[in-house]
């Protein structure tokens, strides 16, 4: 069909009051960065809707787009007329051909903005009803679960139709609830976890901790690619690469192997922190899920979580692996979390990690260190970027690692 806008409809928004402003400038925001290149389009929020007009713009393009932004709750492609019913009526007779199956039931649902209109939204239901119902065979009238229903919007500047509903990603626009860091991973899990944030409005930047030679450039790139997976949801990401080496050959080398990992865990929470800090990000986020792996159970979230009182947020703390999964799937992170590119932690992964570690010991251990100094040097070597919606960096041809960063 020639459809000519695009026409959304808010989620969540009722029960945000006075943040309802900022939720519109978000959204308005966020759906201008996504549609970056469409130059044609024009982006229209108003107080209950918002109009994308296509001016020419592939319309499935658009809608492959939009179904990615957080803060819609549907969408339908529409179709402008000029106010005049009989046009209305072929128009609206196309639209139902071109979707019309055997014994499909429909029924036409008008809004009406402009009052002056020659027919009110009862006649306009009624008589429009009528036309399809005699020049469709077969069509049926339902009014309360019809197949298809026939959106008719009589605005000011002309009359839009649209017999499609589809269904948007939800959640809150991106940026309404501040920003955070993702510890990110090459895994299954953290991707997730960042998703689900993003879902709830949160601005993520990247935190992923990086171990050469130990650790390939694949995967780091993987960490790259995902977080274009990522960006697709939000816009361009902030992707920050730690060193994380030093600090852990120095911890294999100088404590127990039983607290090595809950050590490790114990700089990584503390590097993200101090960027969180940096960067003025209001919380962290991770990919943790209890009891998963040993990391993971209650008595290392408390031994890891000893050294800050930021906020450690865990989306998918309480889900299934295969829930998790399932997700995973959906956002398309899966195939590239599972392509097995080791990351800093598989590497230096002591064979029997403590499932319960004790705090005191993990903070005595730790004190043996130079911890300043370790995270100092950390700190010096970081390197940020930025990663563009589905941008890739698996297909590259062969880098250094310092190029790749
Ligand atoms: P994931 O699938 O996200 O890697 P996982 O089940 O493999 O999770 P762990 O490897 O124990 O679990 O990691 C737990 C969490 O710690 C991750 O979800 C992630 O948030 C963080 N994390 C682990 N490794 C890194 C890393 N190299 N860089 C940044 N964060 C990391
Ligand atoms: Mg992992």
């Amino acid at each position: 069909m020639n459809y000519t806008e695009i026409m959304v409809r808010y989620g969540e928004l009722s029960t945000k009051g006075k943040n309802r402003k900022d939720f519109i400038s978000r959204l308005n925001g966020n759906v201008t960065k996504v549609m970056r290149g469409l130059d044609k389009l024009s982006i229209r929020p108003h107080r209950d809707r918002m109009h994308i007009q296509l001016n020419g713009e592939d319309y499935q393009e658009v809608i492959t787009r939009l179904r990615k932004v957080f803060g819609i709750q549907t969408f339908s492609p529409s179709i402008k007329v000029k106010k005049d019913f009989e046009e209305v009526k072929k128009v609206a007779l196309e639209m139902m051909q071109e979707v019309y199956e055997d014994g499909m039931t429909f029924k036409v649902n008008t809004r009406r903005s402009d009052h002056e209109f020659e027919l009110d939204t009862n006649e306009i239901n009624l008589q429009l009803g009528d036309y399809i119902f005699t020049n469709i065979e077969g069509i049926q009238a339902e009014m309360r679960k019809p197949d298809v229903k026939l959106l008719v919007e009589v605005r000011q500047d002309g009359i839009y139709l649209s017999n499609q509903v589809i269904k948007g990603a939800g959640g809150m626009p991106v940026g309404t609830a501040g920003k955070a860091e993702l510890m990110l991973s090459g895994g299954i899990d953290s991707p997730v976890a960042g998703y689900l944030a993003m879902k709830r409005g949160v601005e993520l930047e990247m935190v992923h901790f990086y171990s050469p030679p130990y650790t390939s450039e694949n995967a780091l790139r993987k960490a790259k690619e995902l977080t274009g997976k990522l960006a697709a949801y939000s816009g361009p990401i902030k992707f920050i690469a730690v060193p994380f080496t030093e600090i852990q050959e120095t911890i294999k080398s100088e404590l127990p192997e039983g607290y090595l990992m809950t050590i490790q865990r114990r700089f990584m929470m503390r590097l993200t922190d101090l960027i969180r800090e940096r960067n003025n990000g209001l919380a962290i986020f991770n990919g943790e899920a209890v009891g998963q792996v040993a990391s993971q159970t209650l008595e290392s979230m408390v031994a890891i979580n000893d050294v800050t009182n930021t906020p450690i947020l865990r989306p998918v703390s309480n889900m299934d692996k295969n829930e998790i999964i399932e997700i995973a799937e959906d956002i398309d992170t899966f195939d590239l979390s599972i392509q097995p590119f080791e990351d800093c932690c598989t590497v230096f992964a002591p064979p029997s990690p403590k499932t319960r570690p004790n705090l005191e010991k993990a903070r005595f251990y730790e004190s043996k260190l130079d911890v300043e100094g370790l995270i100092q040097r950390s700190l010096d070597g970081i390197v940020v970027s930025t990663v563009m919606p589905n941008e890739e960096f698996l297909t590259q041809e062969d880098t250094e690692i310092n190029e790749l960063l």
